[in-house]
């Protein structure tokens, strides 16, 4: 009977033991700001992810030759606004609609900048000097950084495209962020789902096509991935920006409600609290 009863008591100290534990994990505060752009105030750090900052039509078509037709709108907030209390940037791959002239001219350049070996060229021509390559992870002011892989887009276009990162961000008592990048929904991601068990899943949904092929998720994919990851809060972001993005927000929505599957769909500018 005394067994019995020091059993229970030990279950009832262990469960609410995990219920404290459940408790004491922070928030998130993601605000989104246009395409891949997001603010993510993560363990007492702004990361500034993909920052693409220039104005509407700045830089290149990616349907129509030799024309300035992107970004296809304004961002949503004021400039000063976006960039302010920004600590660190976290950069997944450096096509113009992840790291733009707006970045390299409106951003402190003196900014943590985190990105792909990959891309080393590019980040030391920028006017960017405090740059780390992650090869697999890092850890900066108590979270760790993981560099994810992926493929954006089919094998005949990846030399074109290019390397590309995503990123899991971990820290003790706060949710796993997985952040996907410009991939397509393939075996990395699934296995990168699987090794980290992410809380929110943050995922590029513009149905991108390029070169004659889909280098991008597109709404019936972020279905598939969203159901993939059943536990995890799916964020759906990259749509609606830019002239060769498929996917709108009203198909994704209307998709994810026929396949009972929750995905939130921030607007440009929104503030999510996760
Ligand atoms: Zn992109």
């Amino acid at each position: 009977m005394k067994k019995i009863f020091l059993s229970v008591i030990a279950i009832i100290t262990l469960s609410s033991c995990i219920i404290s534990q459940k408790t004491d994990t922070k928030k998130v505060r993601l605000q989104f700001i246009r395409n891949a752009t997001l603010k993510l105030d993560y363990n007492g750090t702004t990361f500034l992810v993909d920052p693409s900052l220039s104005p509407k039509n700045s830089f290149m078509s990616f349907v129509v030759p030799n024309k300035n037709l992107n970004p296809t709108i304004d961002l949503p907030l004021p400039i000063d606004n976006i960039t302010k209390g920004v600590d660190a940037l976290l950069v997944t791959h450096t096509h113009l609609d992840h790291f733009d002239e707006g970045a390299k001219t409106q951003l402190n350049p003196e900014l943590p900048l985190f990105g792909q070996a990959f891309d080393k060229k590019t980040f030391e021509e920028s006017p960017f000097k405090n740059i780390t390559l992650i090869d697999h992870k890092q850890t900066y002011k108590g979270t760790t950084i993981i560099r994810t892989k992926g493929k954006h887009g089919p094998d005949q276009l990846i030399e074109a495209l290019g390397e590309v990162s995503g990123f899991v961000l971990q820290a003790a008592n706060h949710p796993t962020v997985y952040i996907v990048g410009d991939c397509l929904f393939d075996d990395e991601i699934k296995n990168t789902i699987k090794t980290y068990n992410p809380d929110i899943i943050v995922m590029n949904t513009g149905g991108a096509q390029w070169g004659g092929a889909k280098i991008l998720m597109d709404e019936m994919d972020a279905i598939a991935l969203a159901k993939f990851a059943p536990e995890a809060q799916i964020i759906a972001v990259h749509m609606e920006a830019l002239d060769h993005c498929k996917t709108t927000r009203e198909v994704l929505k209307q998709k994810a409600k026929e396949a009972h599957v929750a995905i939130t769909i921030p607007k440009d500018g929104e503030t999510l609290s996760l």
